[in-house]
């Protein structure tokens, strides 16, 4: 069983267990719940790829660095960028079924922020679970991957500075111990940390936890993106996302009185990056007035078909309604640091996905460059883990003191939920879409004391604890307003920047 452990069935982990499958490898792919639960599942938007005619890398680099405000890596987008159309290929190869024109071409939707159509999709709005099914079905195929559903990481353990395996808990609360030679983490995002979201129940970030308690680097924490538009409805968790990709099809955010209201601070208007769509929307929707309107976009209800099934339970039409929206916490730009193979600052740890900060968003995301970076940084670590141990492995460490922590319990009371419920509340108002030095002060404080006050063996609620506190230090420590941080009291970006 001395094989590298992947963490996470999203499409970071799917594709780096089968890369590294692919290289030869046999590989462990454990996940917390089943492999249709993790935010790339509820991926609607699609791809960034620059594969239309007229479009190029370079290109699809410069809007990627356009959109990360100042803080993006030129070397990892130019990775990204390059790579990306390689990763597609290989991806069409393996099954994956993206749109076509009539022509049996690709089809390229527009998003916002985007200068040419480079967004494919798959069965309209369903890229995400479509990229699942393919991917699932490509690892449960591989003899070389066992898969481990219901699998939750608790701990990594680590031996001479090197990590060297994990604490597991089962579907049954047992604590299992699994030595390996690499672990991956590819746990996907943050949003459940915060009480509007669009992230499924999965995304709590235990990658960060994980990643911090053995002492990685963690970085940009702060630049959070907010998906301007999701359903906003009382107690609906996660909000239901209404896609940019609507936008890109024309619809409108208007007020009460059906002006486009966001004009107002950007000539883009809806196609402004989502940070500006998303503070606009944010002060109307406090007030309960912002609204898409999808009614004049063409054949909408074919052309989106996943947003209209799920609008239709609620009561609620494209082509007949105007539809309540708010900000939700979308997507985290930052995480674990890592190198241009995913390799941590710890060695033996690796991340790729949305827990890992690779440098390419730099503080905010360009639409649809996630499951890109998914892809491109994945396969780069699956090749590097291989060439790295294509001498083998070491020998296995000991993984003492063996896991006596199997109190499980405590995390599902009342009291741990409370908490998180507490938490939830103190992020979204305090380290939301707009912060500011009072708010995020009280929030510290208040995350401390609510950690504090953790039932013993309510380990992850205990975890969820300490990343939002992560959180809210970084948006604290950074004094100015810059892609997805924006500070009330700092309105500008300094003119500089350390990193
Ligand atoms: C509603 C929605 C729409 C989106 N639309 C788009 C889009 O159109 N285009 C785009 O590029 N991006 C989109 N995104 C963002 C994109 O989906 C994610 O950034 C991307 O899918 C992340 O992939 P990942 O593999 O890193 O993580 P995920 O897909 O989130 O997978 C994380 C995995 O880790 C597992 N896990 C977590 N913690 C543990 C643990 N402790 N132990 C074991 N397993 C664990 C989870 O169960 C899950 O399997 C969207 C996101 C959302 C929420």
């Amino acid at each position: 069983m001395h094989r590298p452990l992947v963490v996470g069935t999203g499409i970071a982990g799917l594709w780096t267990a089968w890369r590294l499958a692919s290289e030869g490898h046999h590989v462990l792919l454990a996940t917390k719940a089943t492999l249709q639960d993790s935010n790339t599942a509820w991926a609607q938007g699609g791809i960034a790829v620059a594969l239309s005619a007229g479009d190029s890398p370079a290109l699809h680099a410069a809007d990627t660095i356009a959109a990360s405000d100042g803080l993006a890596d030129p070397i990892a987008v130019d990775v990204l960028v390059t790579e990306g159309p390689e990763r597609v290929r290989e991806l069409l190869e393996l099954g994956a079924s993206f749109d076509r024109s009539p022509d049996g071409t690709l089809r390229f939707g527009l998003e916002a922020a985007h200068s040419r159509p480079r967004i494919i999709h798959a069965a309209g709005d369903r890229t995400g679970a479509a990229l699942i099914e393919t991917l699932s079905r490509v690892v449960r195929a591989d003899p070389r991957i066992t898969i481990m559903e219901r699998h939750l990481v608790r701990r990594i353990v680590k031996h001479e500075h090197r990590v060297v395996g994990v604490i597991l808990q089962d579907e049954e609360g047992e604590a299992l111990a699994f030595q390996a030679p690499a672990v991956v983490l590819a746990t996907g995002g943050v949003g459940q940390l915060f009480e509007v979201t669009t992230n499924p129940p999965v995304a709590t970030g235990d990658g960060w936890a994980l990643a911090h308690a053995v002492g990685a680097e963690l970085a940009l924490l702060e630049f959070l993106q907010f998906h301007p538009t999701a359903l906003s409805l009382a107690g609906v968790n996660p909000a239901p996302l209404l896609t940019e990709a609507l936008r890109g099809a024309g619809a409108w955010l208007v007020d009460g009185t059906g002006h486009r209201f966001v004009f107002d601070s950007d000539d883009r208007g809806e196609l402004a990056p989502r940070d500006i769509v998303a503070r606009a929307v944010g002060i109307r929707a406090f007030r309960k007035d912002a609204f898409l309107d999808a009614r004049h976009v063409d054949n909408v209800i074919n052309r989106f078909p996943g947003v209209s099934a799920l609008l239709e339970p609620l009561g609620l039409a494209l082509d007949r309604d105007l539809l309540p929206v708010a900000p939700a916490m979308h997507y985290a730009m930052g995480g674990i640091r890592t190198d241009l193979a995913g390799r941590s600052t710890v060695a033996g740890l690796w991340a790729v996905g949305e827990c890992a900060n690779t440098g390419v968003h730099g503080a905010n995301r360009l639409a649809s460059n996630s499951l890109l970076e998914g892809l491109v940084f994945a396969d780069r670590a699956g090749r590097e883990i291989a060439r790295e141990f294509a001498g083998g492995f070491p020998a296995p460490a000991s993984l003492s003191p063996a896991p006596t922590d199997s109190d499980t319990g405590a995390d599902g009371s009342a009291p741990a939920l409370a908490l998180i419920a507490r938490m939830r509340s103190i992020l979204t108002q305090e380290v939301g879409v707009v912060r500011t030095e009072p708010g995020l002060a009280e929030a510290e404080i208040a995350l401390a004391d609510l950690l504090a006050r953790a039932p013993s063996g309510a380990w992850h609620t205990a975890d969820q604890l300490r990343v939002a506190a992560l959180i809210a230090r970084a948006a604290r420590g950074r004094r100015e307003s810059r892609g997805g941080h924006r500070r009330a009291d700092f309105p500008r970006p300094r003119p500089w920047s350390s990193e």
